[in-house]
């Protein structure tokens, strides 16, 4: 590949042009108002009916499940149209995938399951009506995840399980957990750790709410107290979860970079600062500001563009290591950069209390996104933490990059 690739113009093909211009008719035309009105606002309260909703429009198209081979129900699509796929539903303000699911255990089935549980597996998540959640945090066990110690002991053809779960979320809706437990504690930590699936409403599993800083109800803890899991619902061999928790977690930490949707969120902050009067005009008149602004869009761009060549580089996506980990670092950094432009935008109307938004709804004080702003600000902050928090990505960085 010549050092005068452009990623841009890889991208204008005419069979792209018209792949794009499908994708985007088809959001346009199926996407309900009110669910693209929820996230066009970054409310956080989609509910499991407005996910299922949106995958199952998807899904009638046959794009559900888009990354999974096409055996499997899969596109079959280039990275350049899952890459274009990802950018229209983004700049379309329709909802992210059911990741847990379509994302992350769809895959590692496909890879890791035996016949029969593929066919077990795969059908409920391609059709959305089986919701999952991931089981792998714990209380003492987050960047160090292989020190995990909630146990699964085996007793004959099933396992008994005993411990907790935390930062699961959707875990208050999910109908089924995917999850890392211990089975063996002889070895080194990263041995003795088993891969399980396990229904939700079996006795023995208690969901507690997490209430987050926001006043939003996205986490939970979940207590196991001798719930029977039988071995069919095991994935890959006992012991051996670690192999799948690590393929498993090299999607999700990808996916993290969210380029696409911090570029909605960019498009929707200049549009907002285009209506607030700030002195004689508009706050996207005032100087200070409009140069902020430019740069979180510079910053933007100069994402954008290191995602692409990454992506379409040489080896492709394929080839991420920890080019992965830069991008999600610097993905997080930029969304945090827009949220705070949006907060000091909004100024004194972002709502410092972030109690009850419907009931609150009939008295906001300023431009309507001010009711959301606050809360998406302080719901945000969760994305430098989870799929691997940016400071243990940055020694991912440290390690491979500069040798330190
Ligand atoms: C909103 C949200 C949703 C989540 N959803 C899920 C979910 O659905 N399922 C699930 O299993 N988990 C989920 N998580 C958990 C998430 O993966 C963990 O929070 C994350 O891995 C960090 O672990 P921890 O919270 O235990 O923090 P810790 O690991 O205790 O880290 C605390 C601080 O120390 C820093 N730190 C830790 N180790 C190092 C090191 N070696 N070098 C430098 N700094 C270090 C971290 O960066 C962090 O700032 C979610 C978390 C959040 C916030």
């Amino acid at each position: 590949m010549s050092a005068s690739f452009d990623v841009r113009q890889h991208l204008e093909t005419r069979e792209l042009c018209a792949f794009r211009a499908e994708v985007r008719d088809f959001i346009r035309s199926n996407l309900p108002d009110e669910i693209r009105a929820k996230v066009a606002e970054e409310r956080m309260d989609l509910t499991r009916e407005d996910m299922q909703r949106w995958h199952k429009i998807l899904q009638s198209k046959g794009w559900g499940c888009p990354s999974w081979p096409v055996a499997h129900g899969g596109t079959g699509w280039s990275d350049e149209q899952s890459y274009i796929f990802e950018r229209e539903i983004a700049l379309a303000d329709a909802p992210r995938p059911m990741v847990f699911g379509t994302g992350m255990l769809g895959p590692t089935a496909i890879e890791y399951g035996t016949e029969e549980q593929k066919e077990r597996i795969l059908p409920g998540i391609a059709s959305g009506d089986v919701v999952w959640c991931q089981g792998f945090s714990e209380p003492n066990s987050g960047s160090d995840l292989a020190s995990l110690q909630t146990r699964a002991v085996r007793d004959g053809e099933r396992y008994v399980v005993n411990g907790s779960k935390i930062w699961t979320s959707d875990g208050h809706f999910a109908d089924r957990m995917f999850g890392l437990f211990r089975t063996d504690s002889s070895g080194r930590k990263q041995q003795g750790i088993t891969f399980l699936t396990l229904d939700m409403k079996v006795p023995g599993i208690t969901v507690t709410p997490i209430i987050t800083f926001d006043g939003g109800h996205e986490v939970n803890q979940v207590f196991f107290e001798d719930v029977e899991v039988p071995v069919e619902d095991r994935l890959g061999e006992e012991h051996d979860g670690w192999k799948l928790a690590k393929y498993l977690l090299g999607m999700e930490r990808f996916g993290t970079a969210e380029v696409s949707r911090s570029m909605a969120s960019c498009k929707r902050l200049r549009e907002l600062a285009c209506r607030i009067p700030a002195g004689e005009g508009m706050l996207i008149d005032d100087r200070d500001f409009a140069r902020r602004m430019a740069e979180a869009e510079t910053e933007l761009r100069a994402l954008e563009l290191t995602e692409m060549r990454f992506l379409f580089g040489p080896g492709g996506a394929d080839a991420l290591g920890a080019e992965a980990s830069m991008l999600k670092v610097r993905g997080t950094e930029v969304q945090h950069l827009l949220l705070e432009l949006a907060m000091e935008a909004v100024a004194h109307h972002a709502r410092v209390d972030v109690g009850d938004l419907e009931e609150n709804a009939g008295c906001p004080a300023g431009p309507g996104e001010a009711r959301y702003v606050s809360r998406a600000y302080f719901n945000f902050r969760k994305t430098a933490i989870y799929s691997g928090s940016n400071e243990i990505q940055k020694n991912i960085i440290a390690k491979a990059v500069l040798g330190l």
